[in-house]
């Protein structure tokens, strides 16, 4: 009878049942068994207590009748009480392999899949020099697939701090891509936006900081976000427009910032300002050093040359479990008629003979970004490109996520 009305009446849940993982299935046909069985014993046990006069089947598999009824009562109760304890036991399994992985497989282009959970991460949001990838005005060979086919397109660089715990983020600078890395950014956890809560800016080059006029009026509107700031850039933004009028319309509150000193973010994420050698015509230039609760990154967009910092990079690089550094040009000459050195940068070339002779555990944590549109890395399978990985370093990519 257990077995017609498991196929027969309730097939609707036999399949649902069918569809469970194997281990679950075998324990959810068992215990549905169990229920319809005493779902059977209980109404012929309601005939018993005199609900019908005269029953015209025995109860179940006991064969009842008024001797052996305490029996099957007992029986009955004691199978009751285990049913529900199996289900406490199943719904607590399903529970834990909930938890294990709440959430689909952030988005990450070079790296293993990995799930989201509670644990912060950095995500990079662009990986270009600031003008972005195609350039204005480039027709070149460069530059001329990507203007033909959108995927092949770089935003300015940019990454962010991500707490799936708080549902908060922080972007290190505002680029002029700074309406589509929002929008990723604020829909990295599936199912829950995330809030922007502060911009922290290196300098006042085109590609790190001009993305904030979409917290203006004209946009956003935005009400007090805050931006972190080094002491010129803070002055930078406050004495010309159209940044001033962000600050006297309050939609950006300024926080200062200071060369070394730490910002604690919450209890599980601290970020520091790091100083470094580059063009500063407007504002002081930063790279940022974050620390999450388990691995720390150092982010260097900009710099004019690893000799000219007063810090030892490879000193730097053995302090973090990640370096995202500057990688703007592949090699000299890659801007035909103009003189590179107005435009200062390590060339990857250069930086891989100062990382070359470090162990594989060290050049694992270098990843590049900030490339030109002249950068040949940006281009599939690319022999500079090949050259980069082969030597065990990294070409960041958008989406990566590295987990703090
Ligand atoms: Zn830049
Ligand atoms: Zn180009
Ligand atoms: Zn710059």
């Amino acid at each position: 009878m257990i077995k017609w009305r498991f196929k027969g009446k309730t097939s609707k849940w036999a399949v649902k049942l069918a569809s469970l993982r194997p281990f679950l299935r075998k324990r959810a046909v068992k215990i549905y068994q169990n229920v319809v069985l005493w779902v059977a014993q209980l109404r012929s046990g309601v005939c018993a207590f005199g609900l019908r006069d005269s029953p015209q089947e025995p109860f179940g598999p006991f064969g009842a009748n008024h001797k052996t009824m305490p029996l099957i009562l007992i029986t009955f109760w004691a199978r009751l009480l285990r049913t529900l304890l199996a289900f406490v036991w199943l719904a607590s399994l399903a529970l834990f392999f909930s938890c294990e992985n709440p959430l689909p497989a952030a988005p990450n282009t070079t790296g293993q899949p990995q799930s989201i959970g509670s644990e912060p991460f950095i995500v990079v949001l662009g990986i270009a020099q600031d003008a972005g990838y195609p350039q204005a005005g480039c027709q070149k060979d460069c530059c001329r697939e990507a203007w033909g086919e959108p995927l092949k397109r770089r935003l300015a660089s940019c990454i962010a701090v991500v707490d799936p715990s708080s549902a908060k983020a922080w972007m290190i600078d505002a680029t002029p891509d700074f309406k589509d890395q929002l929008y990723r950014l604020e829909n990295i956890l599936p199912g829950r936006q995330l809030s922007l809560a502060g911009i922290f800016l290196s300098h006042a080059h085109i590609g790190h900081y001009t993305g904030l006029v979409h917290l203006g009026r004209e946009v956003m509107g935005a009400k007090g976000t805050p931006v972190y700031a080094m002491p010129r850039m803070k002055s930078f933004l406050e004495n010309n427009g159209p940044w001033s009028q962000l600050v006297t319309l309050q939609n950006i509150s300024l926080r200062n910032l200071a060369a070394d000193s730490m910002v604690i973010l919450n209890r599980r994420i601290k970020i520091r300002p790091v100083p470094v050698p580059h063009r500063d015509e407007f504002s002081e230039t930063v790279g940022f050093k974050i620390e999450g609760p388990q691995k720390s990154l150092l982010y260097i967009p900009d710099i004019d040359k690893w000799d000219l910092w007063e810090k030892d990079i490879l000193h730097e690089i053995a302090k973090v479990d990640y370096a995202l550094l500057d990688g703007s040009f592949y090699q000299n000459g890659e801007i035909p008629g103009r003189d590179m050195s107005e435009i200062p940068h390590p060339f990857i070339t250069e930086s891989m003979e100062i990382f070359r002779a470090l162990p594989a555990g060290e050049k694992a944590k270098i990843h590049f970004i900030h490339f030109n549109h002249t950068n040949p890395v940006l281009l599939e399978n690319s022999a500079a490109g090949k050259s980069v990985l082969e030597m065990g370093l990294g070409i960041c990519g958008e989406g990566e996520v590295f987990w703090l």
